[in-house]
This record gives C-alpha cells, structure tokens and sequence, in this order.
C-alpha cells in the first residue's frame, strides 16, 4: 500500500533535482521511500529513458505512480526534468553532420552533435560548459571553465539527439556515444560515469558500453580510478606530443600530469583492465607531425595495446593542419612500428562542430 504517496508536501524545501540525474537503482530508491513500488519504476525509468517523454502529467502510468508523478514532478515540486532549450540547429552541407546549441536552466550554453554515416549514428556530447584544460589548439579551451554538468544534463543531450533522429526516421537507433564535446569529462568523473550508466542501462536508452568512447587529454587520476573500477567503456587518449616539451607546448593540462605520468597510468589502465586504448593525435602543421615525432611516438608506446587515431586540426586558433604527405608519412611510421593507426574522418568542419571547434556560440546569419 502506499501509505506515503501523497504525504510528501507538494512544495518540498529540499532542493529541486532532475529526474534524468537519477541512475535506475536510485529511481527505484527514491519510489520505494515513497511507498511506491519497483515495477512502477521500471515504467517510470521506460517512459524516461526508452520513450523519452517530457511531459509526465500527459502520460498514461497506473494510479500509484500518477499520483507520484503528480505530487512529487513539476514547477515548485521534488523533480524536475532536464529539457534544454534548442537555441540553434546547423546542418553541414552534406547533411550529413547536425551541431545542436541547447541552452540548460541556468542559461549557459552547449553543444551536443549528431553525426551520422553509413547507417551509424553517432551523438557527440559536452561534460562540462566551456574546459579548464586550456589545449591551445580548441575552441572550448579559449572559453575557460564555466561548470560541471549534471548527469542529466549529459543524458538530455542524448535524448535530444534520438528525438531528432527518430523524427527523421523512427526506425533509425542512435548507436554509438563519444565524450568529445566541450569539456574534460574525467574532470566531471562522477556525473560522467553515472550519467553512463543511465545511456547504457537496456531498458532505457541502451547504448551498449563498447559503443562509448569516453576521451581525455589525460587526467591521470581518473584514467586509474577507471581501471580500478574496470569501467567497461572505450577510452581515448588525446595525446598531440611525443616529449614533455611538444606536449606541453599544445596541452597546459601536462604540467601538471605529465607525458611521463600519463604513459604510466595508460599502461596500468591495459594491464588491470586487457582493453585497448586508442590515443587521439591531432596533427599540426610543423608542430607534431614529423617523422622524428613519429619514431619517438612508437618508442613511447611500446608495449601498449594502442590504436592510434591522427586528426588533421580542424581550422581553429591559428593553427594550421598537417598536409596530407607529412600525415601519410606519419602513419606509415606509426604501422611499421607494429600499431594499428587510422585517419579519423573529418566530419561537420564547415558547421563548426569538428573536434576542437565546439564554443557554444549563436551562428550570425
Ligand atoms: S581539447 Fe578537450 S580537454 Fe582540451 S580544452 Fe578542448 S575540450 Fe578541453
């Protein structure tokens, strides 16, 4: 019987809290205290995650949760859920690329961006408004660091992205998530790993833990705890430099965890966990494409489970990206020295949603 619905005041003093923030253990948590019980939260967590409904109130839920729903969901109540504003919506040229700018409930801007190529859908979210990491050659990190996100304000960009997806084509599934928006998502580790668990949960959202790539440009502390946890995600390596001054030079973030440490963790990492780690290399013209940068990158990585993605820079900055020789001749080192290495597709550069490009601003029309 649910002898508490109801008895919680309709205006609480408790802070407010998203409903998107909650993992599902904890949604089942939070109805039980109210009395309600664990199979209306897998209906709740379905109608959330799987459907993604925004509007509870218009929802048809058996008598125990609409009551829920009604006292403890909406303005001046418990919860609350996360639903950004689209402030703007660009399409490349090749329509195939679609950078979304959403504005959260405090105002500050993100950006989140759908790709999708040979039938595969990718979503691209933002951990954080604006970088602390400060990498010379990005967008974000010229903004400096604003705030953390919440894990429901990374779930709702996912969410947004399928709403736009299945708009287009209902029978289209997002597969694949990659941490490479704005942001340093081991910087937000917490928010991070449970907003994860609720894209990766199989009644909700569903997007298989392969399927996700969470990247870093090296918090070393977290790349450990990641291991210790054995977190089943990908992770990804932004590593740009091959010695201490090369790094440093483009990443301010290895003064304080350096190359030396950062080689370290990452070999730690495959040894507890058995996975690969696939290290990011933007290639910039005169910077860190030569092949004596290459040489000493296959030195470094010796005896590492390692796949090596090179970006060419994506215009930003003043920078300039490797021609294509210099990166050709690159790659050809880094295969003779035994690691599997690709060219990542260079994707939405003229909406301004390719790596490193990503500011959170209003197009000018
Ligand atoms: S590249 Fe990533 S970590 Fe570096 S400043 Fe940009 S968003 Fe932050």
């Amino acid at each position: 019987m649910p002898l508490l619905v109801g008895l919680h005041s309709f205006v609480s003093d408790l802070p407010q809290k998203s409903l998107h923030d909650l993992g599902f253990a904890e949604l089942v948590e939070v109805l039980a205290a109210d009395g309600v019980k664990a199979h209306h939260a897998k209906a709740l967590w379905r109608t959330l995650h799987r459907d993604g409904a925004l509007d509870l109130a218009a929802c048809e839920f058996s008598g125990p949760l609409k009551r829920w729903v009604e006292n403890s969901v909406g303005e001046g109540r418990r919860f609350f859920l996360d639903e950004p504003e689209l402030v703007d919506e660009i399409r490349s040229t090749d329509g195939l690329t679609r950078k979304f700018l959403l504005r959260l409930r405090d105002g500050q801007t993100i950006e989140t961006v759908l790709m999708g190529y040979d039938g595969r859908h990718t979503v691209c979210v933002s951990t954080q408004a604006g970088c602390a990491m400060g990498c010379v050659f990005c967008a974000t990190g010229q903004m400096g660091f604003v705030r953390h996100l919440r894990p429901g304000e990374i779930v709702a960009q996912v969410l947004h992205a399928r709403r736009v997806l299945r708009t287009i084509d209902p029978k289209r599934h997002l597969r694949n998530l990659v941490m490479m928006g704005m942001g340093e998502p081991l910087h937000n580790y917490d928010a991070v790993i449970t907003a994860l668990s609720v894209i990766s949960e199989v009644r909700g959202i569903g997007i298989g833990p392969s399927k996700i790539a969470i990247s870093t440009v090296g918090v070393v502390p977290s790349i450990l705890r990641l291991a210790d946890e054995q977190r089943p995600y990908r992770l990804a390596v932004s590593l740009h430099g091959s010695t201490e001054e090369e790094r440093a030079a483009l990443v301010p973030a290895s003064k304080r965890w350096s190359l030396a440490m950062l080689i370290d963790a990452c070999r730690t990492y495959g040894q507890v966990t058995g996975k690969r780690i696939f290290f990011e290399w933007t290639l910039i013209a005169g910077k860190n494409d030569s092949p004596e940068t290459a040489h000493r990158l296959v030195e470094l990585l010796r005896g590492i489970d390692a796949h090596i993605n090179l970006i060419p820079l994506n215009p930003t900055g003043g920078f300039a990206g490797s021609e294509s020789l210099a990166g050709h001749e690159f790659q050809k080192i880094l295969i003779g020295g035994g690691f599997p290495c690709t060219f990542r597709q260079r994707r939405g550069i003229d909406v301004a949603a390719g790596c490193g490009m990503l500011k959170a601003e209003k197009r000018t029309r």
